[in-house]
């Protein structure tokens, strides 16, 4: 499928198998995707505070983008309780790199009282000890804790392009100290490298996880949105790649989270995780505020559309 894709990538109006026209529906609005349930709730929990300034990212984090500051453990509760009025399913947290935020471990203890619980970090600053407590607050609760340590390339030369000197190796450090824990982690790697997503680049990724000592490896493979610091490295959207109406002939959303996930920020509440930097992406101060349709009128919806993606495991 993915190399279907990248054919589709040219701005060819024979090329798509998607449904979609470039070009031919300019003056059509945007479709509207209705929230069919609310399964998911995310927490920006680092904001866009992270240690790793990596040139992919596309909400474009590093040390010192405080476009989104910490979520504290006050706000997370505030948001847990109503998530649990809403019937949400599951959580999931981000940044930024959440363990630097210093209220994190608690945070995670206090979503594990609600239901099931995933992390995505870059690694770095999984300790030993800090794994240990981890495991230590998996084993309390009845739900799962999931931790996904994102990496860019099975060799510090390709992956390192991407997040920075030295990180593969410290990445790699903080999945052993899961692994000895008794955690086991998702490897979350993007399509950076056309050679992560294909067959034999999974195998490698799977390979290098079982070196570490896990048995069981678990990948999940993300593609490439061409905004925030992707944009930069790899250039921008073409006008053509957006979505209207009617490109989607049954009207069925169900392949886009935004179908059934919102995303808490500090101030406030937006549509998904992709858009948390976009003015646009916020649809209110509460949960109860964001349960409206919206507008999938963002270029990086167009990436959601024709990859079916899901930012969840
Ligand atoms: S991709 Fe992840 S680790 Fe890298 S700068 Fe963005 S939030 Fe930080
Ligand atoms: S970026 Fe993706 S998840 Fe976010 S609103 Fe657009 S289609 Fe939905």
């Amino acid at each position: 499928m993915t190399e279907a894709i990248r054919e589709q990538q040219a701005p060819d109006p024979a090329a798509p198998q998607t449904g979609i026209q470039p070009d031919a529906h300019t003056a059509m609005g945007a479709p509207r995707v209705r929230l069919t349930s609310l399964d998911t709730l995310w927490f920006q929990v680092a904001g866009t505070v992270c240690n790793l300034a990596c040139t992919h990212c596309f909400v474009s984090c590093s040390p010192t983008n405080r476009t989104h500051d910490f979520l504290s453990l006050q706000a997370v509760r505030r948001a847990l309780a109503e998530a649990v009025e809403l019937g949400v399913k599951e959580y999931y947290f981000t940044g930024g790199e959440p363990f630097l935020n210093p209220e994190m471990e608690a945070i995670l203890e206090a979503a594990l009282d609600a239901g099931p619980v995933t992390v995505l970090t870059n690694g770095l600053l999984l300790d030993a000890e800090r794994c240990r407590r981890l495991a230590a607050l998996s084993e309390g609760s009845e739900y799962s804790l999931d931790v996904r340590v994102s990496l860019d390339g099975m060799t510090p030369e390709s992956n390192d392009a991407i997040r920075g000197d030295g990180v593969f190796e410290r990445a790699m450090e903080g999945i052993r100290n899961l692994r000895r824990a008794g955690l086991n982690p998702v490897l979350t790697v993007t399509e950076v490298h056309e050679e992560n997503a294909s067959p034999a680049g999974k195998e490698r990724f799977f390979a290098l996880l079982r070196e570490l000592g896990i048995d069981k490896p678990r990948l999940k493979v993300l593609p490439i949105f061409q905004i925030g610091a992707e944009a930069e490295r790899s250039g921008a959207y073409e006008t053509w790649q957006r979505l209207r109406e009617g490109d989607v002939p049954d009207g069925s959303w169900d392949h886009l989270q935004c179908s059934s996930c919102r995303m808490v920020t500090d101030q406030g509440v937006w549509v998904c995780p992709i858009l948390v930097n976009e003015p646009a992406g916020r649809m209110g101060e509460t949960l109860a505020d964001s349960l409206d349709a919206y507008p999938l009128d963002h270029p990086a919806c167009w990436t959601c559309h024709v990859y079916g993606v899901s930012c969840k495991t």
